[in-house]
């Protein structure tokens, strides 16, 4: 978890993207973000609805649709019924996703670093022969959790 000063420059940032697409940081969006810092690992809509017992479910799922298009949440999805959503890695660093397709637990998981040279180095050979200009890449690994063994 971020030191608080950390938290307060995250507000902001936070605050500052949403501006930018004429959206208000309201308490509700606040809360969220506070859940999603403290969480440590990506949540779904039913842990906000437990998590954040007074903020109906539907101004929940409305707030992570506005955060998601200022670019500070992103949506993970093992499939279409599973969905958890985290801080954008441009927030919190670049990491991958082992994903359960049984219960849709999602565990974060950071490759080493060589591998990560390897990928890009391989992504923009590919890119350059399309002159596609690429920007960041995602790997989810599907499979099944311990728990679900
Ligand atoms: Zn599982
Ligand atoms: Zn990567």
């Amino acid at each position: 978890m971020p030191a608080h000063g950390m938290a307060d420059e995250l507000h902001d940032v936070v605050e500052h993207r949403l501006r930018r697409i004429d959206q208000r940081y309201t308490a509700g969006r606040r809360a969220i973000i506070d859940l999603l810092v403290s969480a440590e690992h990506p949540v779904s809509i039913a842990d906000i609805a437990e998590r954040l017992p007074s903020l109906p479910r539907s101004s929940a799922y409305r707030h992570l649709v506005d955060l998601q298009a200022a670019g500070v949440v992103r949506r993970i999805t093992a499939n279409d019924e599973f969905t958890r959503f985290e801080l954008d890695e441009n927030l919190t660093g670049h990491h991958h996703h082992l994903l359960c397709v049984n219960c849709g637990k999602v565990t974060d998981i950071t490759l080493p670093a060589g591998f990560e040279q390897d990928v890009d180095k391989a992504i923009s050979q590919l890119a350059d022969a399309e002159s596609f200009e690429p920007l960041s890449h995602r790997l989810d690994v599907l499979g099944v959790c311990a728990g679900c063994q």
